[in-house]
């Protein structure tokens, strides 16, 4: 069975999932998105995405024109129809097609796409092995100009400091924010571990609001760990005891090196060893 694509309310095959060259989703990368996860069957916190999709739409003046509830219920009935026990689902509201213009009042027609697919995890021998990583040149978008906040579907910011990384050989790229204090990654929040204490960049560093980073700061806390979010810069890293990353497609994952420094002992860290077993087991117990 070829797999099934909704947009606006209706299944298509794959290769007939098409919407027009004329949507400012395309011509500007005016929309926004989320990637979300299920597992055995159950969405992981599928209400934190739709909130942060509809948080996102507000950002950007975008009416969606479905209720939460019935985006939440397309996203399984998406699944369901594709029957994906296990899947990544990528959703995406584009501002719809117009005039040649920017004004988004020539739009008319705001798509709502669902694609589900099987994950693309970091290869395995990753989670053992740790991620090596490098400092982008490329600054994280400034707030005031679009905020990191807004899952927006113009990801050319986080593309180009991705280039950098895989330019010198690494999966992931550190990026700064405009003052030079550490952000995130080009897909995925960063954590360190400092004597047994998890650190975090605050929200206010100019950062998307990870789902992801949200579950493992209840997870670390709920395990008795002091969790702190602050301003942070490399220094904290390159002096850290542990590194990890988190994310929707990574889960959590260790970093042993950035920028060429070895963190801690150059091996992923106790720490994160425990995190991301608590990650398995609320994945495993809770949608
Ligand atoms: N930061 C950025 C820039 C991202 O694109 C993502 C999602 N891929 C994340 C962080 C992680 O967020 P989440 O845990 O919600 O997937």
């Amino acid at each position: 069975m070829s797999l099934k694509v909704y947009i606006g309310g209706k299944l298509y095959d794959k290769a007939d999932a098409k919407i027009s060259v004329f949507d400012h989703g395309l011509l500007y990368g005016d929309g926004i998105f989320e990637g979300i996860r299920s597992y055995s069957g159950r969405v992981f916190r599928l209400e934190s995405h739709i909130e942060r999709l509809y948080d996102s739409a507000r950002a950007i003046h975008l009416v969606i024109p479905m209720s939460r509830a019935d985006m939440a219920q397309a996203v399984l009935d998406t699944l369901k129809v594709n029957s994906l026990i296990d899947a990544y689902i990528r959703l995406i509201v584009t501002r719809g097609a117009g005039s040649l213009g920017l004004d988004p009042r020539s739009t008319t027609d705001p798509q709502i796409i669902i694609i589900t697919d099987s994950i693309s995890l970091y290869p395995a021998e990753l989670y053992e092995a740790g991620l090596k990583i490098v400092t982008a040149g490329t600054m994280r978008n400034h707030p005031s100009a679009l905020n990191p906040r807004i899952k927006s579907l113009n990801y050319l910011n986080s593309i180009l400091a991705k280039i950098e990384g895989t330019n010198a050989g690494c999966l992931e790229a550190l990026m700064l924010n405009h003052k030079g204090e550490v952000a995130e990654c080009t897909g995925d929040n960063i954590f360190v571990v400092r004597k047994g204490e998890v650190h975090t960049p605050s929200i206010d560093a100019g950062i998307l609001e990870g789902i992801t980073r949200e579950a493992v700061i209840e997870i670390a806390r709920d395990a008795g760990y002091k969790v702190v979010e602050r301003t942070m810069d490399r220094h904290d890293i390159y002096t850290a005891d542990e590194c990890f990353l988190t994310g929707t497609a990574a889960e959590v994952i260790p970093v042993v090196e950035l920028d060429g420094r070895p963190i801690g002992d150059g091996k992923p860290g106790k720490v994160t060893a425990d995190l991301l077993k608590r990650f398995h087991k609320l994945i495993r117990g809770q949608a």
